[in-house]
């Protein structure tokens, strides 16, 4: 897969944090945390090639709920003055297609960097629709749009570049491939779940 835009992490420190998240063993406040730390050090991964000056940017960071919210903090702590425009996209469990419920962009697209948040990418489908509620919005070039997840799959991977070649994708870990059910192999299961401690039987 030739994939340009694709950026996956080889720290050592990033591969350590994600085989903790793989771990089904692994409860929710560890989870968070480790979710949290994982993004602290991706945040690096998009910033890299910027300078002091450059951080002085407007940076919208746009965290795909609810799974995106474990990743904010940490960004928050690397880009102190970005803002956090929240973007509600539920997957269609029977389509799989991403379904709009909230959007909390500003009335103006002022911005020079979006960096959105979600730790899986799996078929691509609310990655695809979250830059496409961007650019409709108005973050067209020279804003640069980039999606910061942990685990991406080659579906993911494709669909997003196939559909919008000028964003780059940062990750931790670039997966086998999605199941039947569109979750990610071996992934971590449900990144939402996981984090929250729902989806399991009490
Ligand atoms: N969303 C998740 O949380 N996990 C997957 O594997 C795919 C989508």
């Amino acid at each position: 897969m030739a994939t340009p835009n694709l950026h996956v992490s080889t720290h050592p420190a990033v591969q350590h944090k994600l085989a903790i998240l793989r771990d089904e063993r692994t409860e929710p406040k560890k989870f968070r945390e480790v979710v949290r730390e994982l993004s602290w050090l991706l945040g690096y991964e998009p910033l890299e090639p910027m300078t002091a000056h450059e951080l002085g940017e407007r940076i919208g960071l746009v965290p795909i709920l609810r799974a995106g919210l474990g990743m904010v903090d940490a960004m928050l702590e690397l880009l102190p003055t970005a803002e956090v425009w929240h973007l509600g996209l539920f997957r269609d469990e029977r389509t799989l297609r991403p379904v709009e419920y909230y959007n909390k962009l500003p009335d103006s697209a002022t911005v020079d960097l979006c960096l959105i948040l979600d730790p899986m990418l799996a078929t691509g489908g609310s990655a695809t629709a979250a830059i496409e509620v961007l650019k409709k919005w108005g973050a067209v070039s020279p804003v640069r749009i980039k999606l910061v997840n942990l685990i991406a799959a080659p579906e993911g991977v494709e669909a997003v570049a196939s559909a919008h070649p000028d964003v780059a994708i940062h990750c931790a870990a670039l997966d086998r491939s999605l199941n039947e059910k569109g979750y990610i192999q071996p992934g971590l299961g449900d990144a939402g779940d996981r984090q929250f401690g729902t989806g399991r039987a009490n």
